[in-house]
């Protein structure tokens, strides 16, 4: 599976490919507050790890070495309830909080630090990769699509009982999908059977 784009099973057992097109959208995926406790996937600092080892950082560069402390693995879950307004917020047009703002600012101290490899000179991260680094990576990421020059492009599917949330790269910006495999695809065919159904 290309790095950023993950896997998901959604209520009937159907698994799809999901790219969420921005490193912060993509970690609303691991879990989160309230009804999203039970996708959780960051149980330990190792879970968190070897899923940023997948995670769209690794199209830059490999990602081998990350290391994650209990704090840190609390903090990134910190930022991941945020990024729960954050990103929802974003994708319906509405103001951040105030305490929002403060969190995601705080946390952009460091960030992973690209590096040539000694052998290949080949572009990697320099290791280890920390926990407070990929804070900083997440936290910048959300910021550029808040106020950076990615801004305007973050959307909520269109299906009406989905609330994946995606940086839209297309060059038209009109993506509606989460995935073609799965919502894209049941609109087509409800499409299909409205015309149908009026001939
Ligand atoms: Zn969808």
């Amino acid at each position: 599976m290309t790095p950023g784009t993950r896997l998901l099973v959604n209520a009937q057992g159907e698994r799809y490919r999901f790219d969420p097109g921005s490193l912060s959208l993509e970690l609303l995926l691991t879990g989160g507050p309230g009804p999203y406790e039970r996708y959780e996937i960051a149980h330990t600092p190792a879970d968190l790890a070897e899923w940023f080892t997948g995670s769209r950082l690794a199209l830059t560069a490999p990602l081998t070495d990350v290391q994650i402390r209990p704090a840190e693995l609390a903090a990134l879950k910190e930022l991941r309830g945020a990024l729960y307004r954050v990103a929802p917020a974003l994708a319906h047009g509405e103001a951040q909080s105030s305490d929002d703002v403060v969190l995601l600012n705080d946390a952009t101290a460091a960030t992973p630090r690209p590096i040539l490899a000694p052998e290949t000179r080949r572009l990697a991260w320099a290791p280890p990769v920390t926990g407070k680094q990929l804070l900083g990576a997440v936290a910048r990421d959300a910021i550029g699509l808040i106020a950076g020059e990615r801004s305007g492009r973050v959307r909520e599917c269109s299906a009406s009982d989905c609330y994946l949330l995606f940086f839209d790269t297309s060059r038209s910006g009109n993506r509606r999908w989460c995935s073609m495999e799965r919502c894209g695809n049941r609109a087509k065919i409800r499409a299909y059977r409205a015309r149908t159904e009026t001939v």
